[in-house]
């Protein structure tokens, strides 16, 4: 049997999170002017610190609340334009030593159906992928000694070395269970994305509830300095996240936004991204009600959220079903899944219905890649499969050195046409294709007449009469 990573921590490694102080801060009743004198400073695309993010949690009053709406819209529009990247879960295995009380793949749950892809059927998935139209896919572990550092790299390097058709997976995020430094250099090595590690909940009282502390996943502290050790290592992505529904939704906020700034002071970059999902109905679990996220407060969450760490990409998955993700996307959404299942094997075996006992949770939506695409076309986004910072290099604090002057957008914009006309020409259906021609002479027209724009036209159409594939600025 392989061995788990010791559970060392990094060389400075604290708890920077403070229970009474964060629910202090959400005891306070802002004016207006304080509200909006932040939303001034969030929209200069500056990060805010908890106690600035309190206030517009604290914010209750209707007008108050349309005014954050509405600023979180124009700061995406700002930073991110109108693209939307997307990527999709690949689950690897779900053997698990731990024991959360809110997941169907914890070890006491007799229903999970127990399975770890193998090597021919991880490619089949992947090929699946591929023939799909997705080119970034995020791969999804339990913590099991089966999974360890070694193994997840192996992945990593047969999922880059599957190749169907046109089809290539350009970026390989993880998220997988918290490595030691040494662990974390063999996935560097493999060439990873962003390595994502969810606190499931900041609240120490909470964390301590649902996670049984004679599990690995019990010690809170380990946990919580697992990404410093990920950027010690030089993982220069990394994701944040937290459970919504565990604990007090403001809370988790503010736990969030601790962690970006605690990241950010103490390896000069904050996270890549940050994920909330909240919880669903899972085989095997009873679900405490108590803190349920309702549709209004979770718009208020994201919208915060995207004020609070301008530059942080925020991704929403499919657990949340497509009419609340259609709407929230404008409120500063950078990433989606699309064509997502997450059943072991589930890209080359799943039907229509979902099968709980082989899945984490329960999915919201199950639509496939091409009808997301379509959807997000007439709503007037850019569906973006770009991987060109990644490969250049361009990524954490090189990354922000290169976003945060606003350059990125004269990137951005090209780079997810050129993965969108790769879509349209060896995958999309006709509707999907019609709709995005259609938004890319929109684009096309938007983009001032010169060099970068005849560069772009050349590239678009060495695509649409060419095998010339991945083509980036
Ligand atoms: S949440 Fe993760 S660590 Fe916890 S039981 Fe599920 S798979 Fe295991």
């Amino acid at each position: 049997m392989r061995a788990m990573a010791q559970m060392t921590l990094s060389e400075h490694a604290t708890d920077f999170i403070d229970d009474d102080r964060l629910n202090g801060l959400l005891r306070s009743r802002p004016d207006e002017a304080r509200v909006r004198a932040i939303i001034e400073k969030s929209l200069a695309k500056q990060a805010l610190n908890v106690e600035e993010t309190a206030v517009l949690l604290n914010a209750e009053e209707p007008d108050l609340v349309e005014e954050i709406f509405e600023a979180a819209r124009r700061l995406k529009r700002n930073v991110y334009g109108n693209r939307i990247v997307l990527f999709a879960p690949l689950y690897i295995g779900n053997e698990c030593v731990n024991d959360c009380l809110y997941c169907a793949f914890k070890r006491s749950n007799p229903d999970a159906v127990r399975r770890t892809l193998a090597e021919q059927e991880l490619r089949r998935q992947v090929e699946a992928l591929e023939n799909q139209g997705h080119k970034r896919l995020i791969l999804v572990f339990g913590e099991h000694p089966r999974y360890d550092a070694t193994f997840i790299a192996d992945c990593v390097r047969t999922v880059y070395d599957v190749h169907a058709g046109h089809g290539q997976i350009r970026r390989v995020n993880i998220n997988a269970a918290p490595l030691d430094h040494v662990g974390y250099k063999t996935v560097k090595e493999a060439g990873i994305g962003t390595y994502q590690v969810f606190q499931e909940t900041y609240h120490h009282a909470t964390y301590a509830r649902v996670h049984p502390s004679n599990t690995r996943k019990g010690n809170y502290g380990y946990r919580l300095d697992a990404l410093s050790r990920a950027m010690e290592a030089g993982i220069d992505d990394v994701g944040i996240g937290a459970l919504f529904g565990l604990y007090d939704w403001r809370f988790e906020v503010l736990g969030l936004v601790a962690h970006a700034t605690y990241l950010q002071k103490r390896h000069g970059v904050g996270p890549h991204t940050i994920s909330f999902p909240r919880l669903q109905p899972a085989a095997g679990v009873q679900l405490d009600q108590r803190f349920f996220v309702n549709d209004h407060d979770f718009k208020r969450l994201i919208a915060v959220l995207r004020l609070a760490v301008p530059y942080t990409g925020l991704i929403l998955t499919a657990r949340e079903k497509p009419a609340l993700r259609r709407a929230v996307m404008e409120f500063g959404v950078s990433q989606i899944d699309a064509g997502s299942r997450i059943e072991i094997g589930g890209y080359t075996e799943a039907g229509d219905a979902q099968c709980m006992e082989r899945e984490q949770f329960q999915l919201g939506d199950i639509r496939s890649l091409d009808e997301v695409m379509r959807e997000l076309l007439v709503d007037g986004y850019i569906p973006s499969f770009c991987t060109a910072c990644y490969r250049l290099g361009r990524t954490g604090e090189h990354f922000m050195e290169f976003a945060i002057p606003g350059f990125i957008k004269r990137y951005c914009t090209p780079n997810a046409l050129s993965t969108l006309m790769e879509y349209l020409t060896d995958y999309a259906s006709p509707q999907t294709k019609a709709a995005g021609r259609r938004l890319i002479e929109a684009e096309l027209d938007k983009m001032d007449n010169g060099t970068q724009k005849e560069r772009l036209r050349d590239v678009l159409r060495k695509i649409e009469s060419t095998d010339q594939r991945d083509l980036y600025f």
